[in-house]
């Protein structure tokens, strides 16, 4: 005689390890944790009811442990859409849920149908574990590696599928069933399947967490917190890798250096706070203003980069100059009223195999000129090849 004991002690620890596992990992206020530890327990609580049960178990225990299932299920597709910043469930999956709660309820006590309950049970389901393969599938970030985001849709869709399979085979009379989890082959099979893919799925929602937490800290590593913009280190990793696909691709490219002008005199006037906000203040003005693609990252202190892939030298200095003209005509609110600053940058075009020091050096000394003329101006530096080499002139300004 099939006794299922065996695995339901299999699930109870693997959710119980499951729950423990994301409840140390509750401190990163990742969204969608609660969720999946309480879909954990509910299958802990639906199997401890149904281990402790004979063979056939009371309807008390066949309609706890059907909605406990169906709950958990439910609670998964619920952290998973707050994972990816979505609203929980829909109107109509709570009144699916409290559907299939009464008609558990019917075909238990009222005119008990063993076959009707797993049609709805498993349709209600196959249409969590598809929702969860399709949201995880298709709001994956782009950015990130594939593979966690790809293991948990499929285990998700599997899952759907075998719900679909059990399903049919109860709905079409494929199988009779006249009790609650009766041992036929495709319940055998349902039930060992069903233990196997909730551990790879909470092990998939685990390589989730994990891999936003990654996210994370890749971004604290590589983003000025201050101002939004690449730190040093990043933006010249960027840079160096742009280089050498500029060389091999032979497209032009421009680098830029920015420096705020006079920030001492801004903190000394209006307090390192208010430098602050200035700070902040010019890079979302860079921000909006540069295009996709291009890189901006923060060198030190009031310092800046700006790298144009495929760009021409007077088209990033056109560029440059009208963030200058934006900047200068915006004011940051400070407590004393308000405040203005400007920029000065040095600009240079990249050319054939030179290394990323040149091309910054060239572009600082550009800077270094445009302080020197006055402030507030976007100078170019003369390359090599120029009638005039090592001298600088003033961008044009934009029409
Ligand atoms: P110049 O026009 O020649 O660039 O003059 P400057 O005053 O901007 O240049 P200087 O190098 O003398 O001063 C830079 C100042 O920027 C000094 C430093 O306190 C300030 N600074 C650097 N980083 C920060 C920051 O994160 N916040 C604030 N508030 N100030 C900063
Ligand atoms: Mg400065
Ligand atoms: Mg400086």
């Amino acid at each position: 005689m099939f006794s299922p004991v065996a695995l339901y002690v299999v699930g109870i620890m693997s959710g119980v390890i499951s729950a423990v596992v994301f409840g140390s990992l509750l401190r990163s206020r990742i969204p969608g944790l609660f969720r999946w530890i309480g879909a954990n327990l509910l299958i802990v609580a639906a199997l401890v009811a149904l281990a402790f049960s004979d063979s056939s178990p009371p309807p008390l225990v066949v309609v706890a442990a059907s909605s406990l299932f169906a709950g958990s299920a439910f609670l998964v597709l619920q952290g998973c859409r707050l994972f990816f910043g979505l609203q929980p469930s829909r109107h109509y999956e709570v009144v699916a849920f409290v559907l299939l709660a009464v008609g558990i309820v019917h075909w238990t006590y009222f005119s008990p149908n063993a076959g009707a309950r797993i049609v709805v049970m498993s349709g209600f389901l196959a249409y969590v574990r598809l929702m969860v393969a399709w949201i995880t599938y298709t709001k994956r970030p782009p950015h990130r590696p594939g593979y966690s985001y790809q293991f948990v849709a499929i285990i998700a869709a599997l899952g759907g599928f075998v719900h679909i399979a059990r399903g049919l085979a109860a709905g079409l009379g494929w199988e009779h069933h006249t009790r609650f989890l009766e041992p036929t082959p495709m319940t055998i099979a349902f039930l060992a399947l069903g233990i196997v893919t909730l551990p790879c799925l909470s092990i998939g929602a685990l390589m989730l967490a994990y891999d936003r937490m990654a996210e994370r800290m890749e971004r604290l590593a590589a983003i000025d917190e201050l101002t939004g913009a690449l730190v040093r280190r990043e933006f010249m990793a960027q840079a160096e890798s742009q280089l050498e696909r500029a060389n091999r691709t032979k497209i032009r490219l421009t680098v830029a250096i920015l420096d705020i002008d006079n920030f001492k005199a801004v903190n000394d006037a209006h307090g390192h706070a208010a430098g602050d906000r200035a700070l902040a203040h010019f890079s979302s003005i860079v921000s909006q203003g540069i295009r996709r693609g291009d890189i901006f990252g923060r060198l030190g202190g009031e310092e800046f980069a700006i790298l144009f892939p495929e760009t021409p030298k007077a088209d990033a200095l056109t560029l440059v100059n009208s963030l200058r003209l934006h900047l200068a005509a915006s004011t940051v609110p400070v407590p004393q009223g308000e405040l203005s600053c400007t920029f000065s940058a040095g600009v240079d075009e990249y050319q054939a195999d030179e290394m990323l020091a040149n091309l910054m050096a060239r572009a600082d000394a550009a800077l270094y000129s445009a302080k020197a003329m006055g402030r507030n101006r976007v100078v170019s530096a003369v390359s090599f090849g120029d009638e005039t080499a090592g001298a600088t002139k003033d961008a044009p300004e934009p029409t």
